[in-house]
């Protein structure tokens, strides 16, 4: 018998945290997991404040584009208007069915559900702040084997005067009233996500970001590209811009920018950044190592330097993205408590992470950018196609899709795949696989298209572009 209450406390219930949770509940393990905002936080960022809502957020802007697209092929009437509060309302109600879903996955696999706030009081033992169903509050305490750490991240706004008056993408979903007049501050992908979704709803956007390009981190002619379509769409993107202060006045927010610019709006999105959420935790008083930006340090199989105590996802700011977080728990619960049945342990892969940014249109990635992979291996070849999709031959809207593959010139392997374009994330799952699986340029070519898609033109593209010459 172990002398511990649990044999894994898992402190927050975002995907990480319950995926992590409830496996290790179906190997046999004793599992409880603490929530902070009771069965209401389940789920975490991405069902709550993060992916899905935003998804669905961007769901209803492409409404707005097809309204206006459909003259092109005959519809006739005026468009429909958009309902802010009945989207608010039927986001809120898929969000609550989202939460009950995890709570009763936690459940059927015989997870306890610890509703609070949770504070590490030694290297095997939690105390809850509890969160009663009749308001009550109370604390209880628990030893554990091992303690996991899934706490997540939240966004970060720098300090200026006027900070009070913004918003985080924690408060976007919910914005009351809806903002005509919006500005974005930001040039991640968060930021263009929203800049994107609230300029299809109906908004006046103003992008601004401080650096010279949107997008850091992409490869260059997606930053390039993206930045001209979304210019494009309607928002007005400025670079090498900031805001120097923000008052309210009786006409809305009125912003100082530095360049000496005026702009009065109704609302302004800060999408700066985010930093884990450890405040709190008792990370000090227990000794868990943290880095610089406050992420918890682990080693390659989760493990703090206090060997009892593992943490995961976005509270270690590797990279942040839910089937990260997903990829790490698995990983964590075949080593904690082994593989399942007939299975072989796994094992998180950091390479060839496809990801997508829901901006108008779409980006989707998987691989290294250009520059990355003349840096990694010295001669590419890149491939690229830069056309206007089937469906805007009628629908007259201008948008352009670019597609670009950059191949290993020595192995002939593809190295790097980006799109930018409608869809762009459902297309480039499929070819993950396919990097996933080492497949070079000659497979490519030996692929069939599906016609007529935009994705054939991934298998179709035979002339590789000039390299860029040094200077
Ligand atoms: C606007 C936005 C859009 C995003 N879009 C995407 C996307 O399209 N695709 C994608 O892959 N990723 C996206 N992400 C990132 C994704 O949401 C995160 O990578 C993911 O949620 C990380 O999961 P996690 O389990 O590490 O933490 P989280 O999901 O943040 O969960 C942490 C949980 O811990 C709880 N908690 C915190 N402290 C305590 C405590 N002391 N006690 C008890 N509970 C506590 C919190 O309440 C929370 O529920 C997005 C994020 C944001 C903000």
């Amino acid at each position: 018998m172990t002398p511990y209450d649990f044999d894994l406390l898992v402190i927050g219930g975002g995907r990480g945290g319950v995926r992590a949770a409830r496996m290790a509940a179906q190997r046999g393990a004793r599992v409880a997991l603490a929530e902070a905002l009771g069965t209401e936080g389940l789920g975490g960022t991405c069902v709550n404040l993060g992916c899905i809502p935003k998804k669905l957020y961007s769901y209803a802007a492409h409404y707005a584009e097809a309204f206006r697209e459909s003259a092109g092929y005959g519809w006739e009437g005026e468009a429909p208007r958009l309902n802010w509060d009945t989207l608010k309302a039927n986001r809120a109600r898929e969000i609550a069915r989202l939460n009950g879903v995890y709570a009763n996955l936690l459940r059927g696999a015989g997870v306890t559900q610890l509703n609070g706030f949770a504070t590490l009081q030694d290297a095997h033992r939690v105390g809850i702040a509890m969160l009663n169903a009749d308001g009550s509050a109370g604390h209880e305490s628990y030893s554990a084997r091992h303690i996991l750490i899934a706490t997540g991240g939240q966004p970060h706004v720098p300090h200026f005067q006027g900070r009070e008056h913004v918003i985080s993408s924690d408060q976007v979903f919910d914005l009351d009233p809806f903002p005509r007049r919006l500005l974005v501050v930001g040039g991640g992908y968060i930021a263009c996500e929203f800049a994107s979704i609230f300029n299809g709803l109906g908004s006046r956007v103003t992008q601004l970001y401080r650096g010279e390009q949107i997008l850091r981190g992409f490869d260059d002619e997606v930053r390039h590209f993206t930045a001209a379509e979304l210019r494009k769409s309607g928002i007005d993107l400025r670079l090498n811009a900031g805001v120097l202060a923000i008052a309210r006045q009786a006409d809305g927010l009125h912003v100082t920018l530095e360049d000496g610019n005026p702009l009065v709006v109704d609302a302004v999105l800060y999408a700066t950044g985010r930093v884990p959420k450890v405040e709190g935790l008792g990370l000090d008083a227990v000794g868990v190592a943290q880095d610089a930006q406050g992420a918890i340090v682990v080693d390659a199989n989760y493990q703090t330097n206090v060997p009892s105590i593992y943490a995961l996802g976005d509270v270690t700011a590797r990279v942040q993205l839910t089937p990260v977080a997903l990829g790490e728990a698995m990983q964590l619960v075949d080593h904690l408590f082994g593989p399942a049945p007939g299975q072989a342990a796994r094992a998180m892969d950091y390479g060839l992470i496809p990801t997508a940014v829901f901006t108008h249109p779409n980006i989707a990635t998987v691989g290294l950018t250009e520059a990355q992979a003349r840096e990694r291996h010295g001669q590419v070849r890149v491939f690229r196609s830069e056309f206007r999709a089937l469906r805007h031959t009628l629908s007259g809207s201008s948008e352009r899709t670019l597609m670009k593959l950059v191949v290993d010139a020595a192995s002939d392997r593809v190295v790097g795949l980006h799109m930018v374009g409608a869809e762009a994330g459902e297309i480039v799952q499929g070819f993950a696989v396919a990097l996933k699986a080492g497949a070079t340029k000659a497979v490519f070519d030996a692929t069939l298209g599906i016609h007529p898609t935009a994705a054939e033109e991934f298998v179709t593209m035979r002339e590789p572009v000039a390299p860029p010459t040094p200077d």
